[in-house]
């Protein structure tokens, strides 16, 4: 549900810095990036009526290749490496061994001296997996399976399924238990059972590096090669029992709630007591359990397979959760199946860039607080609020003028409006590491703890109250996210900077780049996910039939519009898992336009010059240029083809182009006529 790419976000690549064209009298002092819109990235010869996207961006593509580290290279890319290098030299003093550190300094600071400590990782070499590898080894029978997922689950190494601590959907102030599928290598489901080419492919060349790692842990070729078919096995019955990602989109789908004993009755074979009672999981009754074809899909696979396999599993999931931070020979193999195969990158980020990640993955609040301190003023938050505002005004203006639908549907959607909470720049209450221990000389160790302390954080929710105040992304996360069951909008620090949002800039182009990101997270709470949930946050149906009717109909335009679009050969974006996105994508960038409309009308009473061109462009042509260019973007076919099957965002280019086909606000503005290709013969509209 969030905004942009969270799955990129956990697997950011690094990159060189940034190559972006035009003179200097815009540019950020603090970033040293050009303030939102940039006529000189541009391509002026293309017709903005025929492809928006290269109109807005062209020159910038031409002048961008995707650098050597990266997958794929955007405008976020550009800021997120502007935020590492301010994240960088705050690591580099705090790893200073000054007896002067606060708490927090010393954390950080050992943490990341550990991280860059690479003869250390070399020496120890896969010596530091010993004790979790002999644990396995131990294993007598597949009753000691709870204890061994357990024992390496407390490590926060994840293996089998998912167990974790959610909202009830249905009683939003209580947070229970949750089981959820898992426990696969490959990113998802349908890479272990479709017959495309492409997936045909990534796990053929995903069963080899598992042979290699097994290699590396010392086995020999032909036993790891053996081993490697058990684990495609054994991941391949997981896979099969798995949900598919679209089936998900509907909550419903994922929630089946029902005491711990019924639980318990499904899946014998796994001994879940065992497994609360290592894990620590505070007293529980109440358990969501998901995807009940997954329980009882590891139900069948503990049956089907005798107890060598499990220990072959168990062994491949302990190496290939600490594969990124053990000797280089690991490492590069890592990065050569999942960032160069899959994704397409052609070189490894330097171990800097890598280690500040890793912190931020760790102690992202204990950064994020020293990063606020240095980057976030207060100014910045008073005219964020004043922009959410106004967003908010518009999109009551938007559901009042709305013709499709019931004024009975339209007082519960203004309530629920009313209900959002924001949260802006970072959290009110930071959250206490005191208990996590990090040692200076120990890297592994480290990421073990910071990934245990973080599972046993999130297990220890269950059965307590909702903390309504909780982040799901640290401070410098150049990111925004909705949230059905907290109904709340949320804009960490990094992404309130240019080419987002920058006080200087005219209100045009800082509509355009986060008026839109902050209309495109209201419209999530609109989307065909988000308006399952009331303005409480509860699963429940707040709409008319007639009106839902309505908006299902309305919705599906945009399942065919999407569904058109081929970002690489013979492959073409699936609608519907993408419709959340494009509706918050279409619904944010008419609401955004909106309140430019309003902010220009009142601006322009005292001082009509607002209204001129500005290097040539009005004010409209100007927010849609500004929105243009927050997407610029160039990927590697490897990781277009990923982002298919996994994200539920479009790519950058249907994200502007779709966008603009379906307004009459953009074809205005740039006088576009009928026929051309930014004007759809039916345009699709829900907000
Ligand atoms: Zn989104």
């Amino acid at each position: 549900m969030r905004f942009l790419r969270m799955l990129l976000c956990v697997s950011l690549i690094g990159c060189t810095l940034p190559l972006f064209s035009g003179d200097n009298k815009d540019v950020d002092p603090k970033t040293g990036l050009r303030h939102g819109f940039d006529p000189a990235a541009m391509d002026k010869t293309a017709d903005p009526c025929n492809d928006f996207f290269q109109y807005a961006c062209g020159t910038w593509l031409a002048k961008n290749p995707v650098p050597a580290e990266y997958s794929d290279w955007d405008r976020f890319s550009e800021l997120y490496e502007v935020n590492l290098a301010i994240l960088h030299d705050i690591l580099d003093k705090a790893a200073k061994p000054d007896p002067k550190r606060s708490a927090e300094e010393q954390k950080i600071g050992d943490y990341y001296a550990s991280c860059m400590d690479e003869a250390a990782a070399e020496q120890k070499g896969a010596s530091v997996l010993k004790p979790q590898l002999d644990q396995i080894a131990a294993m007598k029978s597949k009753s000691d399976l709870a204890e061994q997922v357990a024992h390496l689950q407390n490590y926060g190494i994840p293996s089998l399924m998912r167990f974790n601590s959610q909202q009830d959907f249905k009683n939003a102030e209580s947070m229970i238990a949750e089981f959820d599928q898992g426990g696969l290598g490959l990113p998802d489901r349908d890479y272990y059972v479709k017959d495309e080419a492409d997936k045909k492919e990534k796990r053929e060349k995903y069963q080899l590096h598992v042979q290699k790692m097994f290699q590396l842990l010392g086995d020999a070729p032909v036993t790891a090669a053996d081993e490697a078919k058990v684990v495609m096995a054994m991941e391949t019955d997981l896979a099969k029992a798995s949900q598919d990602r679209t089936f998900r989109r509907d909550p419903n789908n994922v929630y089946h709630k029902m005491t711990k004993a019924e639980f318990v009755k499904l899946s014998p074979n796994f001994n879940w007591n065992r497994y609360w009672q290592l894990m620590k999981v505070p007293q529980f009754t109440e358990i969501n359990l998901a995807p009940p074809d997954f329980l009882k899909g590891v139900n069948a696979a503990i049956d089907a397979h005798p107890v060598e396999h499990w220990k072959t599993y168990l062994r491949w999931k302990v190496v290939n959760s600490a594969a990124p931070y053990l000797a280089k020979a690991f490492v590069d193999e890592d990065f050569d199946f999942n960032e160069h195969i899959m994704g397409g990158a052609e070189q490894i980020r330097p171990r800097w860039k890598r280690c500040v990640d890793y912190v931020d993955g760790n102690l992202g609040e204990a950064l994020g607080k020293v990063y606020v301190d240095k980057t976030f003023g207060a100014e910045g938050k008073r005219r964020m609020l004043e922009m959410v505002d106004a967003l908010h005004s518009a999109l009551a203006k938007d559901i009042a003028g709305l013709d499709w639908m019931g004024d009975a549907t339209k007082q519960k959607a203004n309530d629920k409006l009313k209900a959002f909470a924001r949260l802006i720049g970072y959290p009110d209450k930071w959250r206490d590491y005191s208990t996590l221990s990090v040692a200076r000389n120990d890297f592994y160790g480290n990421v073990n703890r910071g990934d245990g302390f973080e599972k046993h954080r999130l297990l220890n929710r269950v059965g307590k109250p909702v903390d309504h105040g909780e982040w799901l992304m640290s401070p410098p996360t150049v990111n925004a996210y909705y949230r059905g069951s907290m109904n709340d909008i949320t804009f960490p620090a990094g992404i309130l900077q240019p080419p987002f949002f920058e006080n200087s800039m005219d209100d045009a182009v800082n509509y355009g780049g986060i008026g839109l990101v902050i209309g495109h997270e209201m419209t999530h709470g609109f989307d065909d996910q988000g308006r399952k949930f009331d303005a409480k946050g509860n699963l429940n149906d707040w709409w008319t039939a007639d009106d839902g009717k309505k908006f299902e109909e309305r919705a599906s335009c945009f399942v065919n519009e999407y569904g058109s679009f081929s970002p690489v050969a013979d492959m073409h974006l699936n609608g519907k898992l993408t419709l959340g996105e494009n509706t918050a994508d279409n619904g944010g960038a008419r609401i955004a336009f909106m309140a430019l409309q309003q902010t220009l009308a009142d601006k322009a009473k005292a001082d009509p010059k607002v209204l001129e061109k500005v290097d040539g462009f009005t004010p409209e042509q100007r927010f849609f240029l500004g929105f243009g260019q927050v997407w610029c973007d160039n990927r590697r076919e490897e990781f277009s083809k990923q982002m298919v099957t996994l994200d539920p965002h479009s790519p950058d280019k249907f994200r502007v182009n779709g966008v603009a086909q379906n307004m009459p606000e953009f074809q205005k503005a740039f006088s576009c006529k009928g026929g051309s290709p930014m004007v759809r013969e039916n345009a699709c509209r829900v907000w």
